[in-house]
């Protein structure tokens, strides 16, 4: 058994950061996270769960909170972005049945804050920015930006897309804008019609574009997800507040509801991303230092399978902790445990946008798509899933 007085410490408070904390906790360590941000902050903005990352929730004790504050999907409609067809509904209503876990929408900063009041702020130091990691065979030291260092035995490095820990140790190659770009808003159902608030995933398609919805809040608000592309993105901040007459060029001669939701938009709360990509990664750890979510593979958010797949990574390194002897053991049997997994969450979801924008929505029409639950990626469940002993 390892000691579980052995100190960890997480860099970055997202939800893998935190999931990976809850994890360890329930396996008996205490590891303390480090923020940049000086509060837990998230967009303003609706994130859907799979059951893969269901499953790990409610095996950290949050089935109850899911219930009361996630709505599920009936049905994932795909729509003719410019007729407004109906060309394909998914049913959504048999995940409980198929894979013993619902499929959740609900709102990001209500994900958090189920994560943080679980997690514990005491053990949380915000305002806390790492600038450079020196790894040793028998821990590291963290340098932080206001000059003060951390000696530690294990690193989870939880920071992200532009992760520092993923830079010094792993790969410095900088991330590549992929030519996709995201446009992201919350509105409230009153301003919208009835189709707004069925609980539907709506997915409106066209060449090179599209535009989902979703209720969120119980029926209160709609979350709005627009997918674009771009040839290079120049903005110096990777997001930015964007205008709605922007987005409205994209979508123009588009169905009524796309025009709805589009003149709905709040007009000081619409945000664009450029959405930046990294290559899978053969080595996840160095010395006692391991990456995990975004960090570790990042992908386009074409499946819903990001925030999830770092909820699968912090699931299994709790559990690699509680298995193994030896904290070199544990890094490597999360390691071996993902990596395959991750990888082919990460070109999915990256080749998602393709499938999605690349053809004539009509194609649609007959077609099976060839989904997250077509591909089997549903069928994940990272509490019982074998350990790579
Ligand atoms: C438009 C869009 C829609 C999406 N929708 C979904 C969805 O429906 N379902 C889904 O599963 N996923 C979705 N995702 C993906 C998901 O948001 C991410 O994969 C997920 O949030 C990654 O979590 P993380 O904790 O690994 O990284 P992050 O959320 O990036 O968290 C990293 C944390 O580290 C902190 N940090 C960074 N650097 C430092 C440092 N040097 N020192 C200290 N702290 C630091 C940051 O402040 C941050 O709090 C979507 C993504 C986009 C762009």
């Amino acid at each position: 058994m390892i000691d579980t007085e052995t100190p960890i410490a997480i860099i970055g408070g997202g939800i893998g950061g935190l999931v990976a904390g809850i994890a360890l906790q329930k396996a008996g360590f205490s590891p303390h996270i480090y923020e940049r941000a000086s509060k837990f902050d998230e967009v303003g903005a609706g994130i859907s769960m799979s059951p893969n990352a269901t499953l790990g929730l409610e095996a950290l004790g949050f089935g109850d909170y899911l219930t009361a504050h996630a709505n599920e999907p009936l049905e994932q409609r795909l729509y003719h972005g410019e007729t407004g067809e109906l060309l394909q509904a998914i049913d959504r209503r048999n995940c409980r049945d198929t894979y013993h876990a619902a499929y959740y929408q609900l709102h990001r900063a209500d994900l958090l804050n189920m994560l943080i009041d679980k997690f514990g702020l005491a053990n949380c130091t915000m305002d806390k920015s790492l600038t450079s990691i020196e790894s040793a065979d028998t821990g590291a030291r963290l340098n932080f930006e206001d000059g003060t260092t951390v000696q530690t035995a294990v690193v989870i490095a939880a920071d992200g897309l532009r992760s520092i820990v993923r830079d010094q140790l792993f790969d410095n190659s900088p991330p590549e804008f992929s030519g996709h770009v995201a446009w992201r808003a919350l509105v409230p159902a009153e301003k919208l019609g009835p189709l707004s608030v069925e609980r539907w995933n709506i997915n409106h398609l066209g060449k090179g574009r599209n535009i989902v919805s979703y209720p969120v809040r119980g029926e209160a608000l709609v979350n709005i997800v627009a997918l674009t592309k771009a040839d290079q993105w120049a903005e110096e901040s990777w997001n930015a507040k964007a205008s709605k007459e922007e987005l409205a060029q994209h979508y123009q001669g588009w169905a009524d509801y796309v025009g709805q939701l589009i003149d709905a938009l709040p007009a000081d709360q619409l945000y664009r991303w450029g959405l930046f990509i990294r290559k899978p990664l053969d080595k996840w750890v160095n010395g006692r230092t391991a990456l995990l979510g975004d960090a570790a593979h990042p992908m386009l958010p074409y499946m819903g399978q990001g925030a999830s797949s770092a909820i699968e990574d912090g699931v299994i390194l709790g559990r690699a902790f509680a298995a193994a002897d030896t904290i070199d053991t544990a890094l490597k049997i999360y390691a071996d445990t993902r990596r395959e997994r991750a990888s082919l969450l990460q070109s999915e979801s990256n080749l998602g946008g393709e499938r999605l924008q690349a053809i004539n929505p009509d194609a649609f029409r007959d077609t099976p798509i060839k989904n997250e639950d077509a591909l089997g990626i549903f069928a994940y469940d990272p509490v019982t899933v074998a350990l790579a002993i």
